[in-house]
């Protein structure tokens, strides 16, 4: 598949194309069902799972959904933990230099004394002090803090992280089972065209592979929508400059039910390539008149030109195209020449369509308690 070619790969009949982006370099020969997150919860998690989209933040204008109220709380639960490990850490420090140097043993005596006298990091008594805690497993993985001492104050954390799935696992676990039950309904209407098989039988055999296949279609097409949540949608901020670009190009985005303004990857990145195409001829049209004419203040004014619009729209495409762009530096053992002289390394250049954190998504993440 190109990277042109972004056309659905999945059609309304259910007809899936021969590539889908997500299922290409697999041989599609054996296909366990992965762990399904129910459906719902599947919906309900994308607005919850990690935007890691910082590519663009340089026009800072598109913005994607992040559970901000989540990390935020997550991280008071890390500064708290923080806090009062460093306390602990602090004590090492001090009977490590200590003067005269400590023995272990009196170390050890010291370490004995700070833990039971440790105080709480929310209230400050003790002792007791706070326990934090990492417990479970899978779904029910939770972390705790509440207070130690024997009169408890009133900090009471209880978040669960959460579980993550890799879509692409599903999508292709869902494509197989679609293209099976499409494969067995041919041949039962094959049995039936040919009078091979009772006919009531047969219809029956049919309605079953027939509803099976809808349920099939409807999760696949569930957890497409939810990989181009992620993946191929990008939200355009009104204030922001592509959200201009749009309209100053007579393109217009329609705001959804939420509100937002959402386009398609490719739309933004052909939107985007059309202006910077207009750019480069404004640019050029200055440099030509600059050649005419030179002066300090032209040329200064074409370098501002072309760092803050042509560079920077040029950085939102590349962004936008490549989620993920990283080198592999390969060594090269083999000496060249008589000197046996190192041979330079090879780089090897990797730009990704899609960002592995933006294919995962975690469901159950929640916050149960958070009292302090
Ligand atoms: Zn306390």
């Amino acid at each position: 598949m190109s990277d042109d070619d972004e056309s659905p790969w999945i059609d309304m009949d259910g007809n899936i194309k021969e590539k889908s982006p997500e299922s290409k370099n697999k041989s599609p020969t054996s296909y366990s069902k992965p762990n399904t997150p129910e459906i719902d919860k599947l919906k309900s998690l994308m607005v919850s799972s990690p935007s890691t989209n910082s590519s663009i933040s340089s026009i800072s204008s598109i913005s994607k959904n992040t559970d901000e109220s989540f990390y935020d709380k997550l991280q008071e639960y890390y500064e708290l933990k923080q806090e009062y490990d460093q306390k602990l850490r602090d004590a090492h420090r001090l009977w490590n230099n200590a003067k005269p140097p400590m023995s272990l043993e009196k170390k050890q005596e010291k370490y004995q004394d700070f833990i039971m006298k440790r105080k709480c990091i929310n209230c400050g008594n003790g002792p007791g002090g706070t326990i934090f805690s990492h417990v479970g497993v899978g779904q029910s993985r939770k972390i705790i803090a509440m207070c130690g001492c024997e009169e408890r104050c009133n900090l009471n954390i209880e978040i669960y992280m959460g579980q993550s799935a890799y879509l692409p696992e599903y999508l292709d676990y869902y494509t197989q089972q679609v293209e099976e039950l499409k494969k067995e309904l041919t041949e039962y209407k094959l049995d039936l065209l040919f009078n091979l098989r009772d006919e009531e039988i047969v219809l029956g055999e049919f309605r079953t592979i027939k509803e099976q296949l809808t349920e099939n279609l409807d999760q696949l097409v569930q957890y497409k929508q939810a990989f181009d949540m992620q993946n191929e949608n990008i939200e355009l901020d009104i204030q922001g400059i592509p959200f201009r670009i749009f309209n100053d190009l007579g393109e217009e985005i329609k705001a959804n039910e939420d509100g937002e303004y959402i386009v398609n990857r490719k739309k933004y990145i052909q939107v985007m390539q059309k202006y910077l195409n207009n750019l480069i001829s404004e640019f050029k049209t200055k440099t030509n008149e600059y050649k005419k004419t030179p002066s300090q203040a032209k040329l200064k004014e074409n370098f501002d030109f072309l760092q803050d619009n042509v560079l920077k729209i040029q950085k939102s495409i590349r962004d936008e195209k490549y989620h993920t762009i990283y080198m592999d530096t390969i060594e090269n053992n083999a000496k060249k020449g008589f000197k046996k002289q190192k041979i330079m390394d090879t780089f090897v250049f990797n730009p990704s369509k899609y960002s592995l954190d933006n294919q995962i998504v975690t469901f159950g993440r929640k916050i149960t308690e958070f009292k302090r």
